[in-house]
């Protein structure tokens, strides 16, 4: 058995390649569909900003919906809690491109991280300022989290997911039909495929959640009462569908993309990144969720 840090991450690089049960990448954005499933990373950044890390850890890689973190951090700091008004807090029981529940709920979606809830997000930073000055500032975020410039969005997926999003387009204009959407849908879809199309390794990946662990030594950049609902709302809705299971698994709160990767959060310890871009049926990476259970298990981490 390993006994420190940088041995278990290594152990459990090896472990995950052992197996070549990787799962099936993301293709209904055709730029992540022609990546190869057989990769896999983890970082560990600590309060104190040590980062260790093992595998593919400096492999640029699509960090989707674990944009819709930093992305939901800003509209709370801009709107507080009347952003609850367009947006709710339960899980959702459901894909995270549905449509059905919208309809069902009047066009208030379920939570933030489901892809109607981040559109409403991204149209709140949106109000009041142009796209490029929005993507400007969720950069800025990104950048000043993770403590590093070198941090860009990757024009050809943004581009890939515009031409092929029907699906969030509908969301769009059902929102918009609804009275819950303040921008043109384009206007709001672009800023969101664009913030989706972010681009870390899990190495940026990691240092960008520390403002998230809640620690003094950690970037101080919400209040310490928003970071534990943000938090809060990780564990409940982080995982889609698959939320529940991710809870009883990993017991930390955390956010997937699917690109592959993880973001999650030990509480005034560490932030985790994981990368692998094989997917589960609920969307989630495949490696990254079994990595994180096992990471969890061996350090005894978990909010419970
Ligand atoms: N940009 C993706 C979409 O809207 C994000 C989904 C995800 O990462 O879960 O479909």
């Amino acid at each position: 058995m390993p006994s420190s840090l940088p041995e278990i991450l290594d152990q459990l690089n090896a472990d995950m390649r052992a197996d070549d049960n990787w799962g099936a990448v993301a293709s209904y954005i055709p730029e992540l569909g022609s990546i190869d499933p057989a990769q896999f990373a983890i970082a560990v950044a600590t309060a104190d900003g040590d980062l260790y890390s093992a595998g593919d850890a400096d492999t640029l890689f699509s960090v989707q919906s674990i944009t819709k973190v930093f992305t939901l951090a800003i509209a709370l700091g801009r709107a507080g809690d009347h952003l609850w008004k367009r947006v709710g807090r339960e899980p959702s029981g459901r894909a995270f491109n549905s449509i059905v529940q919208l309809e069902a709920e009047a066009g208030r979606p379920r939570n933030p991280f489901i892809n109607a809830g981040a559109i409403v997000v991204t149209d709140e930073i949106l109000t009041g300022r142009a796209p490029r000055e929005t993507l400007g500032e969720i950069m800025q975020f990104v950048r000043t989290a993770a403590g590093d410039d070198d941090i860009h969005i990757n024009e050809n997926v943004a581009a890939s997911e515009n031409a092929h999003g029907h699906r969030n387009y509908a969301l769009a204009h059902f929102l918009a039909s609804a009275g819950n959407l303040n921008n043109p849908p384009d206007q709001t879809l672009g800023t969101y495929f664009h913030h989706c199309a972010i681009e870390m390794t899990a190495k940026q990946l990691a240092m960008s959640g520390r403002f998230l662990i809640d620690s003094p030594n950690a970037p101080r950049m919400i209040l310490p009462a928003r970071i534990r609902r943000l938090n809060a709302l990780m564990l409940t809705c982080g995982h889609y569908d698959g939320s529940g299971d991710f809870a009883y698994r990993v017991g930390l709160p955390a956010k997937s993309g699917v690109g592959g990767g993880i973001l999650a959060i030990v509480p005034k310890v560490a932030s985790i990144a994981v990368w692998s871009p094989g997917l589960n049926r609920y969307g989630n990476s495949r490696k990254g969720t079994e990595a994180m259970a096992r990471l969890a298990r061996v350090m005894e981490w978990s909010v419970f």
